[in-house]
């Protein structure tokens, strides 16, 4: 297998993986989405309420804002040996304001400065007049197959690397599938009068150029152990953090599966 950076941000990265197949790409962004664990509120405990938003709607609003995450420093609920919570499995973040304003995210104060919200300017209620509002929200690891609010990904998709072929025999260089391409992927180079192939990671494999070609002479194809792999993250966890934990975690299942047949022969 070979791995090579396409491009990579703060929260989306851009890999090409080849040497791979469709069941092990297909692993990996499953794994991505709904396995790789990240913090966010689980309980909260509402002191003082005044607004017009129930506690319920609240406390699911509270379960949704992202929150930066730590895998180092914290392990499941379920794997602690604590009664209730504790600062190994749990976060606290405290809430307390008085009207008149708008509540943000970015009020919730964390009793671990390395799990704070991503973005303090998610609206969470609005406070008239003198109305308050007191709380306290625990934050736990969870995973996506246990419930979205714990996804780290808002984006964890795959496409074959495009092969774009050009017969020369047949092409007439009449430009049209260039003209014609959404996406930019194909050029006229008028000097030496022939199509030129310059961005095929950004095929869509529309075919657009395959109709528009009277001659028949271009190909569009995926290829089949070659593969374009995206991860956008909510901020919870850096991409690479992601793909590295997730790697780690379908690791762990082929070991087992090895293990298992092992044992059975
Ligand atoms: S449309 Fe067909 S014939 Fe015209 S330049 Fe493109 S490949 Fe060549
Ligand atoms: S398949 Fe679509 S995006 Fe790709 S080169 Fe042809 S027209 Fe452009
Ligand atoms: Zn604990």
């Amino acid at each position: 297998m070979d791995i090579t950076t396409k491009s990579r941000d703060d929260d989306k990265i851009i890999l090409i993986i080849e040497g791979v197949d469709v069941p092990f790409v297909n692993a990996l962004r499953r794994i991505c989405m709904v396995e790789v664990p990240t913090m966010a509120i689980e309980e909260v405990d509402v002191y003082k309420n005044d607004s017009r938003i129930f506690d319920e709607v609240l406390a699911h609003r509270l379960g949704l804002v992202p929150l930066k995450t730590d895998l180092e420093s914290i392990i499941p609920r379920d794997e602690c040996d604590c009664e209730d919570h504790c600062p190994r499995c749990s976060v606290s973040l405290l809430l307390k304001e008085k009207g008149p304003k708008t509540v943000y995210s970015g009020d919730l104060t964390s009793q671990d400065n390395k799990v704070t919200p991503v973005h303090d300017a998610i609206p969470l209620l609005k406070l008239r007049g003198e109305e308050e509002v007191e709380l306290e929200a625990i934050a736990q690891l969870g995973t996506g197959l246990e419930h979205a609010k714990w996804q780290p990904t808002t984006s964890s998709a795959y496409k074959y690397y495009p092969l774009i072929t050009i017969d020369t025999e047949k092409c007439e260089a009449c430009a049209k599938c260039a003209t014609e391409c959404p996406r930019g992927v194909l050029e006229f180079d008028e000097k030496e009068n022939k199509i030129l192939v310059v961005d095929p990671e950004n095929c869509n494999m529309c075919k657009t150029c395959v109709k528009d070609c009277e001659m028949g002479a271009i190909t569009v194809e995926g290829q089949e152990d070659k593969f374009i792999f995206k991860i956008e993250t909510d901020g919870s966890l850096k991409p690479e953090e992601v793909i590295s934990t997730a790697c780690d975690i379908l690791a762990g299942k082929s070991q087992k599966i090895i293990e298992f047949t092992e044992g059975e022969s």
